[in-house]
């Protein structure tokens, strides 16, 4: 009885052991963002920003515009208000994004 069955297993030991760095701010603890520009450190440049701010229209803003659009005739108004619309803030500096306050 010879010893046929040898396991050739070239184990690979190139496998990088270090996690991909990998920035999970976000996912911790999102900064307390509100409908108006805040004065925060940005966690991607840490420097002093006050943050930018890009409404998007959302589901309710629609929701709201199909409302008043078969009430009062003012469809676009929605669009208009920031209170029905998401903010995003943004880093002006590196242009991370921070958070989203959501109405
Ligand atoms: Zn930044």
């Amino acid at each position: 009885m010879d010893k046929s069955n040898i396991n050739h297993q070239h184990v690979i030991t190139t496998a990088p052991t270090q996690m991909p760095s990998v920035i999970n701010v976000t996912t911790n603890s999102p900064p307390p963002v509100g409908p108006k520009p805040i004065d925060i450190y940005c966690p991607y440049c840490h420097c002093r920003i006050t943050t930018r701010i890009e409404h998007n229209a959302t589901t309710k803003t629609h929701i709201v515009a199909v409302i008043l659009g078969c009430t009062i005739c003012c469809c676009c108004l929605p669009y208009c208000i920031d209170s029905c619309r998401n903010a995003n803030h943004f880093c002006p500096s590196c242009g991370a994004y921070i958070g989203t306050y959501g109405s």
